[in-house]
């Protein structure tokens, strides 16, 4: 097969001052997280932890002080983090694990749960968790946030970062009370929200849930809300059922498609998936991106120009590109 030309984009590509590209050190992100590796292994932590434990901590400070600085940001990032969770019950409650998955369901997406818009279940894998961390509980519940287009739309300027911050915020709230929920009825539960690593990549969890599809941007395609929403995630050992992933063909979708790596500024998306860490995916360029991400709020231009992520728009698209898979599976 004849390898596809990658046609030059028309926009500048922009380039890192050189106070940030001194911060960024001569450790390669890429590298890091196992570009061109093909032993399937546990990621490194590279980014939202101790800044003093990670190789681009020094970036990652600036932006955070960048934040507390900017008068709007400030009032949207969690200052007090604390947060003690409920006793696990003596008894436990006995249902079946459909009557669990319904319970969980009608918990999160209630106001007590703050009205969460997705809900899945994987079982995690041993490669999802950060280098050094597991967890012997079974299952995780994944839990994702609708963003408002409208905010998000307004990257890189702070508004679409205060609305990232808003629902990550809403996250963390109700992986904390969905995981009080559970101990509460006797079983053991743990909430992780974002922007902080907490233990495990959610990414591939929420894919394995049913969440959609990895796009060319590193982010998860959902059929619902495109790539316009945050992660949270709970581990339990209550007794669930895994749900089924959710293929309706946005690796097609993505392979015809450049809108994302055009806007791009610092040229981070690339047209082809490459190998990481033994599985062959879209992964963003983490060097290029860094210093972009830092400099702009965080960025997100990318989920924001991707057609899925416009309101009303993913549906469509989704039964689209399903009629597409269904027309070609009639005719092999
Ligand atoms: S967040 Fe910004 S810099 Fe990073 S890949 Fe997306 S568009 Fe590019
Ligand atoms: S903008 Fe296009 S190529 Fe990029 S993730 Fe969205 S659909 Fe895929």
């Amino acid at each position: 097969m004849t390898p596809k030309r990658r046609m030059e984009r028309t926009t500048p590509v922009w380039q890192a001052p050189d106070d940030v590209i001194e911060l960024m050190g001569s450790t390669s992100g890429n590298e890091l997280n196992g570009w061109n590796e093909d032993a399937v292994r546990q990621p490194t932590l590279v980014m939202w932890a101790n800044p003093a434990k990670l190789a681009h901590g020094a970036v990652q400070q600036r932006m955070t002080a960048e934040f507390m600085e900017h008068p709007d940001l400030r009032t949207v990032l969690r200052t007090d983090d604390r947060h003690t969770p409920v006793p696990v019950a003596e008894r436990q409650r006995a249902a079946t694990p459909d009557e669990w998955m319904s319970a969980i369901r009608d918990f999160a997406t209630s106001e007590a749960g703050h009205d969460v818009e997705l809900v899945g279940v994987a079982r995690p894998q041993p490669e999802w968790f950060f280098e050094g961390r597991k967890s012997e509980l079974p299952f995780v519940v994944m839990l994702g946030l609708a963003m408002n287009h409208g905010e998000l739309a307004t990257a890189p300027e702070h508004h679409s970062a205060m609305e990232v911050h808003r629902q990550y915020n809403r996250g963390t709230a109700a992986a904390r009370a969905l995981a009080d929920f559970i101990r509460s009825r006797g079983f053991d539960a743990e909430g992780h929200g974002g922007p902080g690593a907490g233990p495990m990549q959610m990414v591939p969890a929420a894919i394995e849930a049913g969440f959609g599809e990895l796009g060319k941007h590193g982010s998860i395609i959902n059929r619902e809300l495109g790539s316009s929403f945050r992660l949270a995630a709970v581990l339990t050992d209550a007794p669930l059922v895994a749900t089924e992933p959710d293929v309706f063909g946005v690796d097609d979708f993505c392979l015809g498609c450049r809108i994302c790596t055009d806007a791009c500024p610092p040229d981070a998306i690339a047209p082809d998936r490459r190998l990481v860490r033994g599985v062959t995916k879209w992964a963003v360029d983490f060097d290029r991106c860094l210093p972009y991400f830092a400099e702009s709020y965080g960025c997100g231009i990318c989920i924001a120009v991707c057609p899925w992520s416009k309101p009303g728009e993913a549906p469509r698209l989704a039964d689209n590109m399903t009629r597409k898979r269904e027309r070609r599976a009639e005719a092999d």
